[in-house]
């Protein structure tokens, strides 16, 4: 199954996928049923302006089957674009239900990313809520070791890949490796690890009913200013691309 059989909203030339979350679990569930190896892209604004500033990573998010709207920023868009997302689709909310998926149908999963203590408590936590679940992890901090890395998984040979080493660089590696290590659905996850792991709090259940997650996020880490200056960035040229009856020009 490929992914142009979705339906999707484009969104600044990104195709996101307008299934809710459920519907989403539903449909990986096929793509590991199929066999064939998948790339899945969660991805909010700030993983947007990326693909458009970074051609390469451009052609990558176009060829993965599904992009799904990992933030308040891409439903509020859609409206622009006259298909409105329901719901957002986070890697954090749909990947609990995919693990419960996979324990029933013995489906087993790699956790490839974040520090090796928090890889390993990731592991632990999964292992302790899914106790039938064949699952295994490395951290992602591997440098030149990539090979080895490699390996492991091939050995372990999961049905699921998660891969959390944050955008684009878990991108680059589903994408680069996908097709070797014949992983039928492979995730980018970014920081959902540590929140396994205990290192990270997901925003309190407020904040994501308030929309306001990300505020939530600059808060516990001021340091990420740089990176949300995206939201503003992906605000204005939605309302360039889709109000003003201008493309944006760089
Ligand atoms: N990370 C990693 N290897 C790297 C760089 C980052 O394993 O070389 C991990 C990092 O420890 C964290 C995750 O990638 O667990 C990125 O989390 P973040 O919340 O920044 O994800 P994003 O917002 O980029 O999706």
């Amino acid at each position: 199954m490929s992914g142009n059989i979705l339906p999707t909203v484009e969104i600044l030339g990104i195709p996101f996928s307008l299934l809710n979350t459920q519907e989403t679990v539903e449909y990986w569930k096929q793509l590991i049923r199929s066999g064939e190896p998948h790339h899945v892209i969660t991805a909010n604004p700030e993983a947007v302006m990326m693909a458009l500033k970074d051609p390469k990573l451009h052609r990558i998010f176009l060829q993965a089957a599904q992009i799904t709207p990992d933030g308040i920023g891409a439903v509020w868009a859609s409206r622009f674009y006259g298909t409105p997302l329901r719901e957002r689709v986070t890697g954090a909310d749909t990947t609990p239900l995919l693990l419960q998926a996979a324990e029933r149908e013995g489906w087993s999963v790699f956790l490839l990313g974040a520090s090796p203590e928090s890889n390993a408590l990731a592991v632990q936590h999964v292992q302790t809520r899914y106790p039938n679940l064949r699952v295994a992890g490395h951290h992602g901090y591997f440098g030149d070791q990539v090979k080895a890395v490699l390996e492991q998984i091939r050995t372990f040979a999961p049905e699921i890949l998660l891969v959390g080493l944050g955008m684009p660089k878990q991108e680059y590696f589903i994408a680069e490796h996908l097709q070797d290590l014949k992983v039928p659905l492979a995730i980018g996850i970014g920081g959902v690890i540590d929140v396994w792991s205990g290192k990270v709090k997901r925003a309190p259940k407020w904040c994501q009913e308030w929309k306001v997650e990300w505020l939530y996020r600059l808060a516990k880490d001021p340091s990420r200013w740089r990176r949300q200056l995206a939201l503003p960035q992906f605000a204005l040229r939605v309302l360039a691309d889709t109000r003003f009856g201008q493309k944006w020009k760089d």
